[in-house]
């Protein structure tokens, strides 16, 4: 049986219009479930994703809809946070509304949004439903505490695809902060790519956090298709592909292996449209470059 609770839209902004919103939804601290109420308690983990039944625009019902976390359980219990993309596709439905008048209504109105829960009856708690329960090739769901600190990670973003690794460094400057979090922790390298200027999700939060911690954490953004006068970051894209002069199809990472480098030392993460996914992944294969490990999520 599934489970969802009313969650308040606790915040809702409009960062690109007609392009990128913050959403960030606030769970109830108890559920009550057959005469019984249950505490909620949020354990997610970095990577990955809840459930949210957001409405549609175009089909005018209630949808199932993913969304991954980009905040840490730990340092905001409850608080579901996510960045949304307007996907521009024919048939796209909640991503539209997340952006409109309506979804602007129900957040000054208070009006809830159902997020799906699970109930652990044996610990008597309930817990936020997430997209993955082990970490697999995949999906991004963060390593068990204890293994992932000593992996230097490689994580390539497109667009949105920073959620999951906004998780990861968030979670990562936790650590830090903590007494002895500096032993052993291994360096973090996110590669984010991005349109424009204001596709760059909380690009001034990761610019900081570099700055704190120079050489352990490299944020390296690159924009494709225009960039402030001022811009220092990567220009250009990623990934190339064109046809060699037998008709194949050729395509060219070395752009994003420039920023990169030790990538067979570390263990690399990406997340992005199901196109770059595979074609990072051929040419990964075709060029012989085998990271550590390798896993991504596309949606
Ligand atoms: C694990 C995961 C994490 C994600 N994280 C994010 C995120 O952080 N940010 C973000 O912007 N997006 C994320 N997404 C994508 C998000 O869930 C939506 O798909 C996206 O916002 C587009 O929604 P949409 O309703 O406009 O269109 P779509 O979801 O593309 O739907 C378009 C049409 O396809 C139909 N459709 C969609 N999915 C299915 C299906 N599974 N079976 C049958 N029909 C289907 C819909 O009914 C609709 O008619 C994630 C998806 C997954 C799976």
């Amino acid at each position: 049986m599934e489970f969802f609770v009313a969650s308040i839209i606790k915040e809702l902004e409009i960062l690109d219009p007609g392009e990128l919103c913050r959403v960030c939804l606030a769970l109830p601290n108890r559920l009550e479930v057959e005469g019984i109420s249950f505490p909620l308690h949020d354990q997610m983990r970095p990577g990955t994703a809840f459930l949210a039944k957001p409405w549609g625009e175009r089909t005018k019902k209630y949808r199932r809809r993913m969304y991954t976390r980009s905040n840490v359980a730990k340092l905001q219990p409850g608080l579901l946070e996510t960045f949304i993309n307007y996907t521009h596709r024919e048939l796209s439905d909640t991503s539209i509304w997340w952006q409109s008048v309506d979804a602007q209504d129900w957040y000054r109105q208070g009006r809830p949004i159902e997020v799906r829960i699970q109930i652990d009856r044996e610990q008597g708690m309930a817990i936020p439903y997430e997209s993955a329960s082990v970490c697999k090739p995949t999906n991004l769901r963060l390593e068990d505490d204890g293994a992932w600190e000593s992996m230097p990670f490689f994580c390539v973003a497109f667009g949105t695809g920073v959620t999951p690794f906004l998780a990861y460094i968030r979670n990562w400057v936790a650590h830090h902060s903590q007494p002895g979090g500096l032993t052993g922790l291994r360096p973090l390298t996110l590669v984010v790519s991005a349109k424009h200027f204001s596709g760059l999700i909380c690009h001034e939060e990761l610019s900081q956090i570099q700055k704190k911690f120079p050489g352990r954490f490299r944020y390296c953004p690159v924009l494709t298709r225009t960039w402030p006068a001022n811009w220092v970051g990567g220009r250009g894209r990623l990934i190339s592909v064109s046809q060699n002069s037998s008709g194949n199809e050729r395509i060219d990472i070395s752009n994003l292996l420039a920023f990169l480098p030790g990538l067979p030392h570390g263990h690399l993460r990406v997340c992005g449209n199901k196109e770059a996914c595979n074609q990072i992944l051929t040419a990964l294969e075709r060029g012989g470059i085998v990271p550590l490990s390798t896993r991504m999520e596309s949606w």
